[in-house]
């Protein structure tokens, strides 16, 4: 194709090149990330804020690379959606965490502990995953009620049929589901309206700096009231101070995760939270 000469000048420059070969060694370096078992898991404690007991843990992946090191799911999430890398890989999470589930809950000496496993839009849409649930349900031994599966709300934006299908069809296995970084996409009311959920997870943004800032407050007030209207569970995340942790309690949150609590952890070290005597 004939483009002005400044333009293909611009597009074979050494430095997009460049770029462009780093891109397609990262994405080859992600594709052969599952065969290399370079992927691990942490477990973040969602406590209860009245008593700092840790109820369950949300599930948070971990990518570590001889090369490129501890590589973000903030970065890595988004080519592996875009390479549909993301249901192998969600399969994996799935399946491991599934796995440590009972492990966990006996180093914590508590039967009752949940998951909370996060899952891609591109996994909702996927029916392949719901004719997978069931064996790994069997294979694992772990009842689904265990498992909340976290969705974030533009998850929630495609057609509306199909996603409301696959939602029933998760509940119907007795699977959990939670609206993620609730507050932040559009029409959000809308959608706890239409959709079987269980609970939202306020996003964190409205927690950050909610000590001085009234409208996060108002805002997070307004959340808190309607999934008591709605017989909706809350979550709060990235509770870092007391000061949040008391004004959520007021408002009347129940449920929390944070740096204050516990950051999220290898599960070696979550035995070191069983027995910790919960300050008041
Ligand atoms: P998210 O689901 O909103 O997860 C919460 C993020 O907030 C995590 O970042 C967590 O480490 C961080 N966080 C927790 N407490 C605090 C706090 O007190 N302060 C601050 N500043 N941050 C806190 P992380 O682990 O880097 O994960 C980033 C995102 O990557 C997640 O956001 C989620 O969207 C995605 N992700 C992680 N694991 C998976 C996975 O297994 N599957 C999918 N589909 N997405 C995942
Ligand atoms: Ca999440
Ligand atoms: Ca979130
Ligand atoms: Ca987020």
């Amino acid at each position: 194709v004939k483009k002005n000469g400044k333009a293909s000048h611009q597009i074979f420059s050494p430095e997009l090149h460049h770029l462009v070969q780093q891109q397609n060694e990262f994405e080859q370096q992600l594709e052969n990330a599952l065969k290399g078992e370079e992927f691990f898991l942490t477990y973040q404690p969602v406590v209860c804020l009245k008593d700092r007991q840790v109820r369950g843990f949300e599930v948070l992946l971990r990518w570590q690379n001889e090369q490129l090191g501890l590589v973000s799911p903030e970065r890595f999430i988004p080519l592996a959606e875009q390479k549909h890398l993301i249901q192998p890989i969600g399969r994996w999470v799935i399946k491991e965490a599934l796995h440590r589930l009972a492990g966990i809950r006996q180093s914590l000496d508590d039967n009752s502990l949940y998951l909370n496993i996060n899952l891609s839009p591109i996994q909702l849409h996927d029916d392949q995953l719901l004719k997978w649930l069931p064996d790994i349900i069997r294979e694992t031994g772990i009842s689904p009620s265990s498992v909340r599966f976290e969705l974030t709300e533009s998850a929630l934006d495609a057609d509306e049929t199909v996603i409301s299908s696959h939602l029933v069809a998760l509940r119907k296995l007795g699977f959990r589901l939670y609206i993620d970084d609730f507050g932040t996409g559009y029409s959000s009311l809308k959608r706890l309206v239409e959709f079987p959920v269980d609970g939202v997870k306020i996003d964190r943004s409205f927690v950050h700096h909610m000590e001085t800032d009234r409208n996060k407050q108002a805002m997070i007030e307004v959340i808190i009231n309607m999934a008591r209207l709605l017989n909706l569970h809350v979550v709060a995340e990235g509770v870092e101070t007391e000061a949040q942790r008391l004004l959520l309690q007021e408002e009347g949150c129940r449920y929390a995760q944070g740096y204050l609590f516990a950051r999220p952890l290898p599960e070696q070290d979550l035995r070191s939270l069983a027995g910790i005597p919960s300050e008041q």
